[in-house]
């Protein structure tokens, strides 16, 4: 057996169904993986359950399996993991790294009226007998990487996100650090998603760079929109994916990841379009930009 050097992921939230936006993340991600004969990881973020779906998660592995996509070992729910969370969580704070908040979003809003946190806490210490969360104590100065797609892009996080929550006031463990710790458990080395989460990228890099986690390589493909500019999501009721139809919307995904399907792939069966795109897969072809129309 030859050692594996790609370790790939698709990472949705159980809060609706897939839709045509977590197609291209899926699909791109899984191509990018597969491509380079690497593996291709299914994990269910699943950190928040007043917000999950239970039907939405348990159609996930079906609708992925319709449109030709199957993954590597077991699928992980990180609802499963909070143990690993809170071990981070612990070295960081071990470290003087985080401190507790009670600050609500409307005190932070009152007092700064960006939202951006001003380390209230940190000088003042947290409110006496209020709940409190933990952030984590960013490093000043900017933090750069190079994305595959979107290019060598730098943020501030003292400007742009300030300290940043990693366990929230009623418990909960936020996404940046659940991430970040299964990232690395996984041995993820290419994160393959879409641009939404581009400005979050930062925030995981310092997180790894103080847990001394490696930095996985980042393309970060453009995010569907619909005619008035609004990302499809949940949220703006994108229709969910069709699983008696995969063909069309595969091609549909293919030609806004700019890889040139041929007409003459529209009649062919589903294996048929993921195998050409796996042979075919030019990421380079990507063309970067953070947002693209779909009609
Ligand atoms: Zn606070």
């Amino acid at each position: 057996m030859t050692a594996v050097n790609y370790v790939g992921r698709f990472a949705p939230s159980p809060t609706g169904a897939l839709h045509f936006g977590s197609l291209l993340a899926a699909l791109a991600s899984f191509l990018d993986a597969r491509a380079q004969q690497g593996e291709w990881l299914l994990r269910i973020e699943n950190l928040d359950p007043a917000r999950e779906q239970p039907e939405a998660k348990a159609q996930f592995p079906f609708v992925l399996e319709a449109f030709g996509m199957f993954w590597d070992g077991p699928i992980v729910y990180q609802s499963d993991r909070l143990a690993f969370y809170e071990e981070a969580l612990c070295k960081l704070s071990s470290h003087h790294l985080t401190y507790p908040c009670s600050c609500s979003r409307k005190e932070i809003q009152t007092r700064t009226h960006s939202g951006l946190y001003d380390r209230h806490c940190l000088l003042h210490g947290p409110t006496p007998h209020k709940r409190a969360g933990y952030r984590l104590q960013c490093s000043s100065g900017g933090i750069c990487f190079t994305d595959r797609i979107q290019g060598t892009r730098c943020f501030d996080l003292s400007q742009e996100s300030g300290d940043f929550i990693l366990k929230r006031r009623d418990g909960l463990f936020a996404y940046q650090l659940a991430v970040v710790v299964d990232d690395h458990l996984q041995g993820i080395t290419h994160v393959v998603r879409g641009s939404d989460l581009l400005t979050e990228t930062p925030r995981q890099i310092q997180l790894q760079r103080y847990l001394g986690y490696q930095t996985p390589d980042y393309a970060h493909i453009p995010i569907a929109s619909n005619a008035t500019g609004q990302k499809l999501s949940k949220q703006t009721a994108a229709t969910a994916l069709d699983t008696k139809r995969p063909e069309s919307q595969l091609i549909r995904a293919l030609q806004h990841l700019d890889q040139a399907p041929p007409p003459e792939l529209m009649s062919e069966k589903t294996s048929d379009i993921i195998n050409w795109a796996i042979r075919n897969w030019r990421p380079q072809q990507i063309q970067r930009t953070e947002r693209k129309a779909v009609f």
